[in-house]
């Protein structure tokens, strides 16, 4: 299969793929997903496929407005639409009830469904165009960071989808916020590009799941099937220097081998100071939102530079720092120093 790549001008060509049962590599605001007719079992079959994403890791609906819910969810609660009305369009995915029309491969068989409402215009138009809810992970090969500009889509997906809309970099950069409304109180599965300290300001108390910041112990069992598996991880192992910034790098100056092949991933303050390694930077050390924007495209392009070690600095967990904080610990397989 030829893959196409499609202009913004052309995304009615990408909703009409999506109608007739093909696969379309989607910008969002987030990171780029992997997009099919939500209510289509045959053609959210095919995401599973091009991914090797395993069968049991649900998906979420993308819908271009909040009035779409209703035809998906039932027992919407009152706190659904108070944080539709402040944070969508946008990076949140809330866990309703389902109504029987959404496919069981959607939800992996749960009966609850990831529910979103993209910020990214484009997105919306393709959804709006196609005129069905749109199923979408991520579309990295299972496992390997998430993409964040077309190509990096284009990278893992060559051959195995219809298309891919260049939508622009993404300027989120790490994937939706998930709280799951079924429980109470309500529960964050997933930080992402809305801070848990936003949904606290709308919803009062919310409980962050262990799997957030810890790996499941042996006997523990997932809230959701996805959040057993291994994330976002380039090729070569990572270790994760946590601490004051200053402290962190100087942590990785004094461990590091004196090697090409030893890469690192640190705040542009402290750039300067692995000059003889392939360097990534995540932006200042304070600046939250852009270590959210360049993480994925730092574990990249590590992978391109065939590292054998990466080295990253960790922000704090304060505001987009949390969902940083996850996909590292995560890429690294929860591999954690302090400094
Ligand atoms: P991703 O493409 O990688 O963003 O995958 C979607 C994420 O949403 C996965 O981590 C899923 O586990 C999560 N998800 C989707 N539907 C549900 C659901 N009904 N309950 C809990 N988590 C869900
Ligand atoms: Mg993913």
């Amino acid at each position: 299969m030829r893959t196409n790549l499609l202009t913004v001008n052309e995304f009615e060509a990408a909703a009409r793929i999506i109608r007739v049962g093909g696969l379309v590599g989607i910008p969002t605001e987030t990171v780029y997903g992997l997009g099919a007719n939500g209510l289509n079992p045959l053609a959210v079959d095919r995401i599973f496929q091009a991914k090797g994403r395993p069968q049991d890791n649900p998906l979420i609906l993308h819908i271009p407005e909040s009035s779409w819910l209703e035809r998906y969810c039932e027992d919407i609660p009152e706190a659904a639409w108070r944080l539709a009305k402040r944070f969508w369009p946008g990076p949140l995915t809330m866990i309703l009830r389902r109504k029987p029309i959404v496919p069981d491969v959607v939800t992996a068989g749960l009966d609850t469904v990831g529910m979103r409402c993209p910020a990214h215009s484009m997105c919306r138009a393709i959804i709006q165009a196609a005129g069905v809810p749109v199923a979408a992970p991520s579309g990295n090969t299972s496992g390997k960071p998430s993409p964040t500009t077309a190509q990096h889509m284009l990278d893992d997906m060559e051959g195995k989808i219809d298309a891919v809309l260049d939508g622009g970099p993404c300027t989120v950069g790490v994937e939706s916020t998930i709280i799951d409304l079924t429980c109470r109180p309500p529960r964050l599965l997933r930080p992402g590009g809305v801070p848990l300290e936003e949904l606290q300001a709308v919803l009062g108390e919310v409980e962050v799941d262990p799997a957030v910041v810890r790996p499941l112990g042996d006997g523990e069992q997932p809230r959701a099937p996805g959040m057993k598996y291994r994330h976002y991880a380039p090729k070569a192992p990572v270790t994760v220097v946590r601490g004051d910034p200053m402290r962190s790098a100087q942590y990785i100056l004094d461990h590091i081998a004196d090697s090409y092949w030893e890469g690192v991933i640190c705040f542009n303050e402290f750039a300067h100071w692995f000059e003889d390694h392939p360097v990534e930077q995540l932006g200042g050390s304070l600046d939250r939102f852009e270590h959210a924007r360049r993480l994925f495209r730092a574990l990249r392009a590590m992978d391109e530079n065939g590292v054998k070690h990466i080295w990253a600095q960790c922000p704090d967990t304060a505001g987009m720092g949390l969902a940083v904080v996850n996909r590292l610990s995560k890429a690294a397989g929860f591999h954690i120093v302090d400094a």
